[in-house]
């Protein structure tokens, strides 16, 4: 090891143990320094053993206050192992949980790692309902309306969620509901309409997401529609099948359906939706009345 390494080492280790000292619980570390640390410097020099990444459970809250290093691709693939996506992010993540997800949303909001998307959007349609729920909505990607009013969920589909919320005796205001994708795909050439995301956009958006998931932690998740659960679950079975069945991701369990725009144009299967709403009711241990399990059952 050269002199001049071991005084980088050392001023690196003085820098991290007087964050500690001053309560600091994570360390961010960028994408391009996290690869140059993975590269060739670090195989040249095997003994650097005493900062290496650190996985975060997606357990109870308190790793506020748990000191530890975090180094985080700043793309992670949602299927992987958990590691602090709001730490890759935000770098120093606050203990107060508004306050985490109030620089989260900032950070959103300036996001261009998709260059065609942020050329394009209106707006970075970031969630919207209770940081604390236990019930947590996550569907593919904002579309034209959710773009102009910067809320996910807020057009023809998204009324039709609202009501189904409501069916379930909750409200938008005491879920959470949020896209995989921040940004509305672009639809270049067109004057209107939208379009799925690709994986690889919602690969690369996913840390914004998953650090949503991480800091609400739901107890449930419901997936809206088939790309919502391939995006999210890495499933590719299709809908049609896994629709009504349990899946889990990091430990939550997740109840796949039916995107509500989907519903709009088969109203038909709206007992099945409502029969997968019934299951994510007696999951979360929320009362169930009589008529709410007549609802949508074919008149005699
Ligand atoms: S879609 Fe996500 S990653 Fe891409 S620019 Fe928007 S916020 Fe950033």
């Amino acid at each position: 090891m050269t002199d001049a390494y071991r005084q980088l080492l050392d001023s690196t280790i003085h820098h991290l143990e007087s964050l500690k000292a001053r309560g600091s619980s994570f360390v961010g570390v960028e994408a391009d320094t996290f690869a140059s640390l993975s590269g060739p410097l670090a195989a040249a020099v095997p003994a650097v053993p005493s900062v290496k990444p650190a996985v975060v459970s997606l357990g109870a809250r308190p790793e506020f206050t748990k000191p530890r290093l975090v180094a985080a691709p700043a793309v992670t693939p949602m299927a992987s192992p958990a590691v602090s996506a709001a730490a890759s992010i935000l770098g120093v993540v606050p203990e107060s949980l508004d306050e985490a997800m109030a620089q989260l949303r900032e950070k959103a909001s300036g996001c261009v790692r998709c260059p065609n998307l942020a050329a394009a959007r209106k707006s970075v349609v970031f969630g919207v309902g209770d940081i604390r729920a236990r019930l947590m909505f996550i569907g593919e990607a904002p579309g034209a309306d959710e773009d102009a009013q910067a809320e996910p969920f807020v057009g023809p589909a998204g009324q039709l969620l609202t009501k189904i919320i409501a069916a379930m005796g909750l409200s938008r205001q005491t879920v959470y509901i949020a896209n995989l994708l921040k940004c509305r795909p672009d639809t270049p050439g067109e004057t209107g309409g939208n379009r799925k995301p690709t994986l690889d956009e919602m690969k690369t958006c996913s840390p914004y997401v998953l650090a949503q998931i991480e800091l609400i932690k739901p107890k449930v998740i419901v997936a809206l529609g088939g790309t919502a659960v391939e995006g999210l679950l890495g499933n590719f079975t299709g809908i049609m099948k896994l629709r009504g069945s349990w899946q889990t991701f990091r430990g939550i369990p997740v109840m796949p359906t039916h995107h509500p725009d989907f519903l709009l144009q088969a109203l038909s299967e709206k007992r099945k939706v409502w029969e997968d709403m019934l299951k994510v009711l007696e999951r979360l241990s929320l009362p169930v009345t009589e008529k709410q399990r007549g609802f949508f059952l074919p008149k005699e």
